[in-house]
């Protein structure tokens, strides 16, 4: 393809489903990835379509927990002292963006994206033969002590006022759901709308084999700026090969800031890197997600394994792994989940891609209309892929995107 009608760069989730959006829109496609597919955030997340989890990250009922989290160096959330300078810009707007007025309007837009992606995900599995793939098995999320239910309650509420389903439940109903768990979880709420896939790493690469199927290319190429032509874009890879397209969507998850700022643009963009450690499919009988919100992590069932894992770590991308992180989540799921074992697990660290008001940047760059930008999802990526397909699909055929993206502008900074 000499020159594309578009580029995507980076084949994670959210580029390869926009990639598929587009070609089926009759688009020619090339998507660009320095590693190939499924490299970054979108092989090893938990695997949730987290349809409920509307709440931003950015909210008052962080900056009560924050401080405690902070004082455990191994805890849910933690900012390596090398890192803490460098972070605090992005720390600022994250407090700026837990204002309750801001929170309300968070989440009136991650609501309209989250319909959007419920919407579409089915129809999109249903193309790209994924179907199989998704379970639809809930989450439980649990608590240790009355406080801690009391204190989600107004978070439920919203969420009831946006019409999601769940059930609060007493002990013998969580055992019901899921035997096994410790005694000091007392309470808990079932979401029955929470949907996951069979492997987010697995699931990745069926999308590239679907795009490729349809005549699709993926190339691997590192990608080191954009150059807006009068029409369309020339693409600069970092071995020096030059390449023009009609528009290109910048997938690149947490290092996309780095390829706007060659436009002019400063999106600040940081990552919340996130660990976990997948262990053989018979550790534990697990017949829900279970998220232990009070200590910041979640425990997944795969088709390739049982998952536990999350915590967030605001160390940038250039800082070695600290897997003492993977080990202190494993060693509390072995408390928290009776006969669950522990061994042959295989640990990993991704960079969730976060912008500090918990939305993702879905939109055009400022200095052209041919560059779009889709990243920026969090913890939500997966979750969130169809929809900004979607979305990113009906911006590069010039028509009108199914939900209001101003809330999602990237120059909204
Ligand atoms: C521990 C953890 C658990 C999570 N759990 C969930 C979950 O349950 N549900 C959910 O919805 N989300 C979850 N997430 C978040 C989710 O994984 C991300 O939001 C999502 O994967 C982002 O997808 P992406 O395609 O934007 O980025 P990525 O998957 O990171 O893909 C970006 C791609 O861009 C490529 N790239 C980067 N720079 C360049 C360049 N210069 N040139 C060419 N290519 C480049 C990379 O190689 C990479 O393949 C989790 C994340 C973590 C870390």
């Amino acid at each position: 393809m000499a020159r594309p009608d578009v580029i995507v760069i980076g084949a994670g989730v959210v580029g390869l489903s926009t990639a598929i959006a587009a070609q089926a829109r009759g688009l020619s496609v090339i998507v660009v990835d320095r590693e190939g597919p499924a490299a970054g955030a979108s092989a090893g997340n938990a695997g949730a379509f987290a349809f409920t989890d509307i709440l931003p990250l950015a909210s008052p009922g962080i900056l009560k927990k924050a401080p405690k989290w902070l004082l455990d160096p191994l805890g849910p959330l933690s900012v390596p002292p090398a890192y803490a300078l460098k972070i605090a810009p992005w720390m600022f707007r994250f407090w700026r963006a837990c204002q309750p007025s801001r929170v309300a309007q968070a989440t009136a837009a991650q609501t309209s994206l989250m319909d959007l992606s419920k919407a579409e995900l089915e129809p999109f599995l249903a193309a790209t033969d994924t179907l199989s793939m998704l379970h639809k098995e809930g989450n439980l999320q649990v608590y240790e002590s009355e406080a801690e239910f009391q204190a989600s309650l107004p978070g439920w509420e919203a969420r009831r006022n946006h019409g999601i389903e769940f059930q609060h439940l007493k002990a013998d109903e969580m055992a019901a759901i899921q035997p096994g768990l410790a005694s000091r979880f007392i309470l808990g709420t079932f979401t029955p709308g929470w949907y996951s896939i069979a492997d987010p790493k697995l699931y990745t690469l069926a999308l590239a084999a679907h795009f490729r199927s349809r005549g699709g290319v993926i190339e691997t190429s590192e990608i080191s700026s954009l150059r807006a032509l009068p029409v369309g874009v020339e693409v600069v890879a970092a071995d020096g090969k030059l390449r023009q397209t009609g528009k290109v969507v910048l997938a690149a998850g947490a290092f996309s800031h780095r390829i706007a700022k060659t436009l002019g643009e400063h999106i600040p963009l940081e990552t919340e890197r996130g660990y976990n450690t997948t262990l053989p499919a018979d550790a534990f009988d697990l017949r829900t997600q279970i998220t232990f919100g009070g200590h910041g992590f979640v425990v997944s069932k795969l088709s390739t394994g049982i998952r536990v894992g999350g915590a967030v770590e605001l160390g940038g991308l250039a800082l070695p792994p600290n897997f003492r992180r993977s080990e202190a989540m494993l060693q509390k799921a072995r408390t928290f989940l009776s006969g669950l074992k522990p061994e042959g697990g295989v640990q990993w660290m991704g960079f969730r891609p976060s912008l500090p008001d918990s939305l993702p940047a879905i939109g055009s760059a400022k200095v052209t209309p041919d560059v779009i930008y889709a990243f920026g999802h969090g913890h939500l990526g997966l979750t969130q892929s169809a929809g900004t397909a979607r979305i990113v699909a009906d911006l590069l055929t010039r028509q009108a995107p199914a939900i209001d993206l101003t809330p999602f502008s990237p120059q909204r900074f």
